[in-house]
């Protein structure tokens, strides 16, 4: 009953040049509007307006890779989500693991950047996923636990239902290694189970990524697991044959 969503995260790639190609590379694909999966492309902010207009006669959503946790205000060099809902953005990343790295963004702050998205009806996904050294001293579960539940205070059931979560390891990211689709299911189903704590109908509606080296060869054996609703595409969504691969591989 969960739509399979499969998005790419662009990350800080492209230009207008290559961005129109690979846009009209998947603009052009006939996806299957029956049964198919949901197709987004979270593009560099400055290409939204490219983006938007370019798949607008396709059935490609468009989303943002991270937004302000304020309305509006004296925030230099932020962007608010009601900036990115003029844009069409249906989906903005949340609380990546780059972000939590490089910029320091806490669980609290990532929960206030979605509750601050849903504010203008833009779908959060909500990045969780624990580093090689918590994954070896067995902390893996406690990790993004912790990570969801803090999205999760902030938000109520109504709210709550409609992100999305990525479970991307981040040991997995950009690294060619991925986790074996049985190691991914068991981390999705306990987040799924974090949210049946609160609320049973959150826990059937929202889909859970699964995001880190997810490639056309690997994506089928992981998109076949029962409590992985869909990717989250880093290196492999930069080529419209890869991206389309792993749409038609769900
Ligand atoms: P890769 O697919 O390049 O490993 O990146 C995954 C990711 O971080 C998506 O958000």
């Amino acid at each position: 009953q969960r739509r399979t969503l499969i998005a790419g995260n662009w990350k800080m790639n492209g230009g207008l040049a290559a961005n129109a190609h690979l846009l009209e590379g998947l603009s052009l694909a006939s996806l299957d509007p029956v049964g198919s999966p949901e197709v987004l492309v979270c593009v560099p902010a400055v290409y939204l307006a490219q983006a938007e207009a370019s798949v607008k006669s396709s059935r490609i959503a468009i989303g943002a890779q991270d937004v302000s946790a304020h309305q509006s205000g004296a925030y230099t060099g932020e962007i608010s989500s009601s900036m990115l809902a003029d844009f069409s953005c249906q989906y903005v990343i949340v609380g990546h693991s780059e972000r939590r790295a490089y910029h320091h963004e806490s669980n609290e702050l990532v929960a206030q950047k979605a509750l601050q998205a849903l504010r203008s009806s833009i779908f959060p996904i909500v990045c969780v996923g624990e580093t090689l050294e918590q994954r070896e001293a067995g902390k893996t579960n406690e990790v993004v636990v912790t990570q969801l539940r803090a999205v999760m205070d902030v938000l109520d059931d109504g709210a709550l239902a409609r992100i999305v979560v990525a479970y991307e390891p981040v040991w997995a990211i950009g690294t060619g290694k991925t986790a074996t689709p049985e190691m991914a299911q068991d981390v999705h189903a306990v987040l799924r189970a974090t949210l049946a704590e609160r609320s049973e109908f959150a826990a059937t509606k929202v889909r859970i990524l699964y995001g880190g080296s997810m490639k056309p060869d690997n994506a089928k054996e992981l998109l076949a697991m029962p409590d992985i609703d869909g990717g989250l595409i880093g290196g492999a969504s930069l080529k419209a044959i890869d991206f389309l691969a792993i749409v038609n591989a769900a």
